[in-house]
């Protein structure tokens, strides 16, 4: 495996950054990360352009262009003979000293691409679908740190999901600090009631998923009507159906939500139709290379 650092490759063996990088003194960066099917790069568009927002809203300077960026994801999947992959694309503030001022960073930002193939969750379960739970960690604030910035501080995300796995769970609900919904550890949240679809609003302490909108998109083209709407725990329970998506997930049924059986215990019909055009999209659209 190559990774890209920096505008030049390395071995995995190879692929080190300093231990004073900011990244990981205090994670310090932005993050995407992006999937590729068949040799095509699955919006890759949207994905280079919420990292130069999460860089923005944090005031890191990329240094690369859109489109060298684009050109730089492209050529680590080349290098790396990779025609299904997930990638993962790093900016971190970049090399200061062990304090936190990141004008000591200034001109250092380090970009990181690795690309290898992606470890889903067993077939099975997007069969049966998931067993979730909430959990006690709220999502952060967004007026701390808004869920919107896709940070390398993740640590908010990681707590819930040690509380998940503590528990015997592999997925965990997070809600925001009035006790709504707002996201899962790693993916967003959908329910489906009286055919219509429901997913919490950005201001709720959620990222703006790719896959997300991507499922908005394929509900209007479908005539599903949708709400970006607050959503109780309670509402979830009634809920008819309940579904995850993200890019390394996709789209996963959920069954059961803190020991209550959503719908009928199995995947829902408007779950499997938006799962299957998603899939026909990931297999017809994205940047060829
Ligand atoms: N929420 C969080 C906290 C995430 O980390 C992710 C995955 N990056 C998502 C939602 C889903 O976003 P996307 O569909 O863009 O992968």
């Amino acid at each position: 495996m190559k990774v890209y650092i920096n505008g030049k490759f390395y071995d995995k063996k190879d692929a080190k950054i300093s231990v004073f990088d900011h990244g990981l003194l205090y994670g310090d960066g932005v993050f995407e990360g992006i999937r590729c099917y068949n040799r095509l790069v699955f919006k890759l568009k949207e994905h280079i352009q919420r990292l130069f927002e999460s860089a923005h809203s944090i005031m890191l300077k990329i240094p690369l262009s859109k489109e060298e960026l684009i050109k730089a994801v492209i050529e680590t999947l080349k290098v790396n003979k990779l025609s299904d992959a997930y990638i993962r694309l790093v900016v971190t503030r970049g090399e200061g000293d062990l304090g936190l001022d990141p004008r000591k960073c200034e001109g250092k930002a380090t970009v990181i691409i690795i690309a290898d193939r992606i470890v889903l969750y067993p077939e099975e379960l997007y069969k049966k679908g998931m067993s979730i739970i909430t959990v006690p960690t709220i999502r952060n604030l967004p007026e701390a740190l808004n869920p919107q910035i896709k940070s390398l501080n993740y640590l908010n995300n990681i707590l819930a999901k040690i509380e998940a796995i503590n528990a015997g769970y592999e997925e965990a609900i997070m809600l925001d600090s009035l006790g709504y919904i707002a996201e899962c550890t790693g993916d967003n949240i959908f329910i489906v009631k009286n055919n219509q679809l429901y997913t919490p609003p950005q201001c709720m302490g959620t990222l703006r998923g790719i896959t997300r909108d991507t499922v908005l998109e394929i509900a209007k083209k479908n005539n599903i009507p949708i709400h970006e709407h607050v959503l109780t725990r309670h509402e979830l329970y009634i809920s008819d159906e309940c579904f995850l998506t993200g890019t390394a997930a996709e789209i996963v049924p959920v069954v059961k939500v803190d020991g209550r059986v959503i719908g009928e215990g199995k995947p829902g019909k408007i779950t499997l139709k938006l799962m299957k055009e998603f899939k026909k999209l990931t297999r017809t659209e994205g940047v060829r290379y």
